[in-house]
């Protein structure tokens, strides 16, 4: 046994070790656990792809955590990066919010400020090698936001592109997401949402306080003819809130990860080897600062 001993020591330490280093030569994909040596590796590998997730602080129903679009672009993301790799840009929180000023924990930036970080995020990001920039939204309330930050990209040349991930119904799971829905209204915190952070962090989800609010139309605009103003959504949903039923379903919660996860890393595999974005941005600008020169 005496001999045994060191034999079977040495060999379970062994074990250990090249299991530590297995996971130390994984290349993280999150860009806050790289280091900087390894950033080197991480751009190379990912092609200079760079995912943003964006989520917001803001109210989701009386159930939900204030950061819950944080959690589910993160989520996707790394879902997406696991598969696909790419580096995943740490909690983005800067964003449109203005409509849920009213509610707590809401952290409305300005607009010049969410602009700026964005545009100098993208910067110091390309700066750094990574030229291809996925933004990948959680927030309903940045849509407009993101579609014309990506608009303006042609304000002036630049050696980046900017690319909003807009996911669409995916056939592979879109019948067995149908089949687990319950819910007729869905939108912010509702079926959908509570699924998905029930899926990412359990714990996390308020069951108890699941009904205590209201999350139905109010319609309380719904006369005004052919127009938009931007009280509509408080004018609908003044508890922030927008479902009429609002179950927790972990399997829903991960179809809906998963799908929108695998036609990011579509996404993320498209970019890596493209080129036409960048040239056709490139050919743009050397007609837009020429235009009468043919
Ligand atoms: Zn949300």
């Amino acid at each position: 046994m005496k001999k045994i001993a060191p034999l079977f020591t040495f060999l379970f330490l062994s074990l250990v070790l090249s299991a530590q280093q297995s996971v130390q030569t994984e290349l993280p994909y999150k860009m806050e656990e790289l280091t900087a040596p390894k950033f080197l590796k991480a751009v190379e590998k990912a092609g200079g792809v760079c995912i943003i997730p964006l989520g917001i602080l803001e109210k989701h129903g009386p159930h939900l955590p204030l950061g819950t679009d944080i959690f589910e672009s993160r989520e996707i993301a790394f879902t997406a990066a696991q598969t696909e790799y790419a580096v995943v840009f740490p909690a983005y929180f800067t964003g449109q919010i203005f409509e849920a000023k009213h509610q707590p924990g809401t952290i409305a930036y300005s607009n010049d400020l969410m602009w700026k970080m964005l545009e100098e995020t993208c910067k110091e990001l390309s700066r750094n090698g990574l030229k291809k920039i996925i933004l990948l939204n959680g927030h309903g309330g940045n849509t407009s936001f993101l579609t014309y930050f990506c608009q303006s990209q042609l304000a002036a040349q630049h050696d980046y592109t900017v690319v909003l991930f807009r996911p669409e119904e995916n056939p592979k799971y879109k019948n067995e997401i149908e089949s687990l829905k319950k819910a007729k209204l869905d939108g912010h915190a509702g079926e959908e949402e509570t699924s998905m952070m029930y899926f990412i962090a359990p714990s996390l989800v308020d069951t108890e306080a699941l009904r205590s609010e209201s999350g139905l139309d109010q319609n309380r605009l719904d006369k005004l003819p052919y127009g938009y103003t931007g009280i509509w959504w408080y004018a609908k949903y003044p508890n922030h809130f927008a479902s009429d039923v609002n179950p927790t379903n972990k399997k829903l919660g991960e179809l809906l990860v998963k799908s929108d996860a695998e036609e990011l890393a579509g996404l993320i595999k498209y970019l890596k080897t493209d080129k036409t974005i960048q040239q056709l941005q490139e050919e743009f600008f050397k007609k837009a600062n020429n235009p009468l020169t043919r």
